[in-house]
């Protein structure tokens, strides 16, 4: 029998799968001596000063709606920091969009330029809102696997070769959740050509970028000519510990911008403007902080990728963001039994590699946004299951 109102609801949603990694958590949650390695969050509470301009706001009264861009106080920091950042210069009345998280940010962006049934090329394993958020703009996801010997980073052959009539937009992230994968200039100058072959728009999250450890970050909105077919997405959830915030922001060209405007001010209207004040904040003064917790991410990078491939677990170097992704292979087991083992026997949760795409299978997500000593615990208790396993 049909369970009360499912009648109602549409089908493009109900086709939807729940995210791998909530099922996952709920379980967690139960289990109080549980060491997670699962959460795609940082672990560190906002820095103070940015706290602390929230509450002033606050005190001062201020609880209104803001302009629907965002504060323009806000927005011409934001072109300040990625102009000094990433070298891209956008104007902040009318290129810069501020939206509740990339989540937002991406969610608009997708329903404002996309028709039913064009096509968006992605790359997987990848950040598990992206194949729906595609499919709820009402178009077609087109996955390209990324692999161990590229260090997950994108291949541009293989994203040339998925190419069928009807795409329209490349989706590209990296530092990549989950793979920690990072794609060089030279692949980011080959993608940016073939978007111009192709007459393709970019969408580019780069919300980890401030967490790149290795060589230097570059964004395919600064390469000749990119600018203008790209929407370049960032936010402050991980690099400034501000989840809870829900702030974010778009910048790209302003057609595109507008487009994403009449989207954001008839569901969302505005960010709330006391995430906002602390946004101004994180990016006047937030350098400092920032880059102590990097330091932090760093030492428990190397220390979770030297444990996994001293347990046997191949392991490459994430070159960014707060994940290792281990291969779990050898074992005769499925991503989610290995895990699911390791839960219920070592109380170790880390994420099935198949929760992030078809291509995660063999592969786990293990967040080194936890503590240097119980990533050492963590890593003592899978050894023990590892060696269990035979
Ligand atoms: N993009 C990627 C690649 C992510 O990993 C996440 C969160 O895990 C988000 C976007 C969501 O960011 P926000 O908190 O700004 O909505």
């Amino acid at each position: 029998m049909k369970e009360a109102g499912q009648q109602f609801v549409a089908d493009h949603v109900s086709g939807l799968p729940r995210s791998g990694i909530r099922d996952f958590f709920a379980i967690v949650q139960a289990m109080p001596e549980a060491i997670s390695l699962g959460i795609g969050e940082p672990d560190f509470v906002t820095p103070w000063h940015i706290r602390e301009a929230a509450i002033f706001a606050l005190e001062k009264g201020k609880t209104s709606y803001t302009d629907n861009l965002g504060l323009i106080r806000l927005r011409r920091e934001i072109s300040t920091y990625v102009e000094n950042n990433f070298g891209i210069g956008y104007h902040p009345e009318k290129e810069v969009l501020v939206a509740v998280g990339v989540s937002e940010a991406l969610d608009i962006a997708l329903r404002a330029v996309l028709n039913p049934g064009d096509k968006v090329i992605y790359h997987e394993p990848c950040y598990v809102s992206y194949s729906p958020s595609i499919k709820l703009a009402h178009a077609e996801p087109i996955a390209v696997a990324t692999s161990a010997e590229d260090e997950f980073g994108i291949n541009p052959e293989r994203v040339i070769e998925a190419w069928e009539p009807g795409v329209k937009v490349l989706l590209l992230n990296f530092p990549t959740n989950p793979t920690g994968g990072v794609t060089e200039k030279a692949k980011l100058e080959k993608l940016a050509k073939f978007a111009v072959e192709k007459d393709l728009l970019v969408i580019s999250d780069e919300i980890y970028s401030e967490l790149t450890f290795e060589g230097e970050h570059t964004s395919i909105a600064s390469l000749p000519g990119m600018k203008e077919r790209t929407i370049f997405l960032h936010g402050f959830s991980k690099a400034f510990a501000m989840t809870g915030f829900r702030i974010g922001y778009a910048c790209g060209p302003q057609v595109l911008i507008e487009a994403m405007m009449k989207v954001h001010q008839y569901s969302m209207l505005c960010a709330p403007i006391l995430s906002q004040e602390a946004a101004i904040e994180a990016l006047k003064n937030g350098a400092p902080a920032v880059s102590k917790m990097k330091d932090a991410y760093q030492r428990r990078r190397d220390l979770i990728v030297r444990r996994f491939n001293e347990i046997g677990l191949k392991c490459h170097l994430p070159k960014g963001s707060f994940y290792a992704f281990p291969s779990i292979q050898g074992f005769g087991m499925s991503s989610i039994d290995f895990c699911k083992g390791l839960l219920e026997k070592e109380e170790v949760a880390i994420v099935p590699g198949t929760a992030f795409g078809e291509s995660g299978a063999g592969f786990a997500r293990a967040s080194f946004s936890t503590s240097y000593e119980r990533i050492l615990e963590a890593t003592d208790r899978i050894e023990r299951y590892v060696g269990s396993l035979g």
